[in-house]
């Protein structure tokens, strides 16, 4: 896509710091830095969010999500480690490229994500993943 700034970087037509490149999959440093050690890990090809993703590729970011948040534990020592990944708008997605962030986290970082849980009864439970079961047996 050609106005779109990921894949960008991966042509090398704008700078990133890599920290890792396979196949599929490049890793660069977020430009944000929300903590020392935040990471990007996106896919190559143009893929707009998880949802097109194919399983070769959804491994292939897994992969290096994996290999990528070892050596940032080992190199930062973080207390915690989240793992964040937006579809869309409303949850929070600003580059519209397949994208994971790896995120070193300490005690008292300022970050937060709010978590309002319903804690709805088990029929509820089963009603909502009956529908997603549907689906995947689709
Ligand atoms: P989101 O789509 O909300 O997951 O966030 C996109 C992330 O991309 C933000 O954390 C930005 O700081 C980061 N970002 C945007 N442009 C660049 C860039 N040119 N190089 C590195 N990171 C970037
Ligand atoms: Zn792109």
């Amino acid at each position: 896509m050609t106005d779109c700034v990921f894949c960008k970087i991966v042509a090398k037509q704008i700078p990133a710091t890599v920290v890792h490149e396979d196949e599929l999959t490049l890793a660069f440093m977020d430009i944000g830095q929300v903590n020392p050690g935040h990471v990007l890990v996106a896919l190559k090809a143009h893929a707009e969010n998880l949802y097109t993703l194919d399983d070769a590729q959804a491994a292939a970011v897994a992969r290096s999500c994996a290999r990528v948040a070892r050596a940032i534990r080992d190199a930062f020592a973080p207390d915690g480690l989240s793992v964040y990944q937006a579809n869309g708008k409303p949850a929070g997605q600003t580059v519209f490229h397949y994208h994971v962030h790896l995120l070193p986290r300490h005690a008292g970082d300022g970050m937060e994500l709010t978590w309002p849980v319903k804690n709805p009864p088990r029929e509820k439970l089963e009603e909502y993943a009956a529908k997603i079961r549907a689906r995947l047996a689709r």
